[in-house]
């Protein structure tokens, strides 16, 4: 059975590689879907944000998809033939907004499950919004997210230092 991981991605941070590792120990395959039209105004456009995903998920082979999608998540669920969709809980701050979102999926399309997986210790306090703040700010992320997203990360600061 595969399981679909929506969201930003904004950029892939070593969090979101926890939840795909752990998720992998229980489903055959993984669909990691990169949003499009997100609320969010993106630091990386959606065609960098897949690139950054897939290159920083290729140790994982096939059996982890990368592919962007836009309009209703579980209409692109249904498509794919999945019956479960992934999301993380960190802090307890995460709880009420994953907690409305899992909510008003069901209703959606009852057939559809969100299951939530908590990361390791060590990224509970991780977001790609940090990330990007502490990058901005001149502070090294290097121990935070993959060797790509940091030379990405690197490049923009180069061209608008
Ligand atoms: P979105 O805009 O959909 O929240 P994100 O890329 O910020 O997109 O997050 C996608 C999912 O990954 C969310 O469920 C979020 O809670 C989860 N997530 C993000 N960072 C981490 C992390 N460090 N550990 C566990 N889950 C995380």
């Amino acid at each position: 059975m595969k399981i679909i991981y929506p969201g930003t991605f904004d950029p892939i941070t070593n969090g979101h590689i926890n939840l795909v590792e752990r998720a992998l120990s229980l489903f055959d395959g993984i669909i990691l879907a990169v949003a499009v039209n997100s609320k969010k105004q993106t630091k990386f456009s959606i065609d960098e944000r897949v690139l950054l995903a897939k290159s920083a998920l290729k140790k994982y082979g096939p059996k982890v998809q990368v592919c962007q999608f836009s309009g209703l998540l579980i209409d692109f669920a249904k498509k794919e033939g999945v019956k479960a969709i992934l999301r993380g809980l960190r802090a307890v701050s995460d709880f009420e907004y994953e907690f409305q979102l899992a909510a008003m999926n069901k209703r959606l399309q009852p057939n559809i499950e969100t299951l939530f997986i908590a990361p390791a210790e060590q990224y509970a306090y991780l977001s790609s919004s940090l990330v990007r703040e502490i990058s901005e700010l001149g502070g090294d992320v290097s121990q935070f997210v993959p060797k790509e997203v940091n030379s990405a990360l690197y490049r923009i600061k180069a061209i608008n230092p």
